[in-house]
């Protein structure tokens, strides 16, 4: 589970991590192994395995072996400390959250989020008595205010999920050291192709896997990397002292997984982390694809008489463009939010697509589109939608991998029907 190693391209890591490991039989591929527990060899072992002296598979609850493939095949991936892997990517952003934050701890967010995490962090944390305090994420002087002794953690979504607003990650991560506290960032829409976390400070990444890593929407899943850019042992949080002296630096991967993994349970399926390992092999490929035509189909978006305004950091101009061309690497990812003259013409235009599918997903292998305000964030004041940065003109497109001029194809007919009242 825990690796540093750098010698091969992150091509190459995603799909044999270190090294091309050993599999039993000779097989090519991870297996899967689809049982819930592992029987020992003796009494003794058994008991050492359990106390964590000795390793080894217990139940699945706690460690799988092809879950753990698919941990150490991503640590490679981002040259982390280390990797949990978790049912989902909201159950990632949970655990990692809680493992920080207990009643009367305070966390600073980004106020631009994705809808669930949004809730998670508005209502089910300020029932737990956890006080978020939301910031713009433009403007890293107001995070720098909210500081206080109850402060736990900073938490950003790199690339903004639908506003597509690009916050300072390095200020952010500045502001972090100073204060001692944990810089943890969504990086979801970038994947680690486009998100060298670890060189721009970020402590703790935690990424969707449902979306681009698993590639055509086979499966759920969250991974929270820990880039080893935290001293858990010079800044350990309150109440963390037998943690830290028993697992040093490593002490917020064995709270995951022997605490939080072990007491709220939201494990991978071995099925689910074969599918992510798969996903995986392709990632940089699909990314590149997927990056280039979106970079396309913005401009033709920007250029269309009736879309009013496009959303993308990819486009030059468009605010943070020149952030994210040094923060990402010259990707911007394949999301991009447009808005049309009203909400009766933006269910015109997704109601005339004929490629495009009308879904929640995105970072898929297919097109897809959806109008954010009355699906993911239905239910919002119009108060909380313009914290979030979603409009009822908003229409959010993610590119997929089909060929560029049928997806503009497409949506040149939709815009053509959106157009007529
Ligand atoms: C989808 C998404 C999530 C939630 O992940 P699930 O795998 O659906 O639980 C969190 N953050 C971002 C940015 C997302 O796009």
């Amino acid at each position: 589970m825990e690796t540093s190693n750098e010698s091969y391209c992150l091509e190459t890591r995603l799909i044999h991590g270190i090294a091309a490991p050993k599999n039993e039989n000779g097989a090519t591929i991870t297996p899967i192994y689809y049982s819930t527990a592992f029987e020992h060899d003796s009494a003794e072992s058994m008991e050492r395995i359990f106390q964590g002296k000795e390793d080894g598979f217990v139940y699945t609850r706690l460690r799988n072996p092809t879950v753990a493939a698919l941990e150490s095949r991503f640590a490679a991936v981002c040259d982390a400390r280390g990797v949990v892997a978790a049912a989902s990517g909201m159950s990632a952003i949970a655990l990692a959250l809680l493992a920080l934050l207990k009643s009367g701890d305070e966390l600073i967010a980004g106020r631009f989020l994705h809808g669930s995490v949004y809730t998670l962090f508005d209502k089910s944390f300020r029932e737990l008595g956890i006080t978020v305090h939301f910031i713009d994420p433009r403007h890293p002087e107001e995070a720098a205010a909210r500081f206080n002794d109850r402060t736990r953690a900073v938490f950003l979504e790199a690339l903004a999920n639908p506003a597509m607003v690009v916050p300072d990650i390095r200020e952010f991560s500045r502001l972090c050291r100073e204060q001692g506290v944990p810089l943890i960032a969504d990086a979801t829409l970038l994947t680690p192709c486009a998100f060298d976390a670890a060189a721009l400070g970020v402590s703790i990444s935690v990424y969707s896997a449902s979306k681009f890593l698993a590639g055509p929407a086979t499966t759920l899943g969250g991974l929270i990397v820990d880039n080893g850019t935290y001293s858990w042992r010079d800044n350990p949080p309150p109440g963390w002292a037998d943690l830290v002296k028993q697992h040093g630096e490593s002490a917020f991967l064995a709270k995951l997984s022997k605490r939080m993994m072990m007491d709220y349970g939201p494990a991978l399926a071995p099925m689910n982390a074969f599918l992510l390992l798969l996903g995986l092999e392709t990632l940089s490929l699909r990314m590149e694809r997927q990056n280039q035509t979106a970079e396309r189909i913005a401009e033709f978006l920007n250029r269309h008489p009736i879309v009013r305004e496009v959303l993308y950091a990819g486009l030059p101009g468009a605010p943070g463009h020149e952030l994210a061309k040094a923060q990402f690497g010259g990707r911007f990812g394949s999301l991009i939010a447009f808005t049309l003259a009203s909400r009766a013409a933006c269910f015109r235009f997704l109601n005339a697509l004929r490629l495009i599918r009308r879904s929640s997903n995105l970072g898929d292998t297919k097109s897809l589109a959806i109008h954010p305000a009355s699906t993911l964030y239905a239910g919002y004041w119009p108060a909380e939608l313009a914290a979030v940065g979603v409009g009822e003109e908003m229409i959010r497109l993610s590119v997929g991998l089909e060929a560029e001029t049928d997806i503009i194809c497409d949506l040149e007919q939709a815009l053509a029907t959106a157009a007529k009242c």
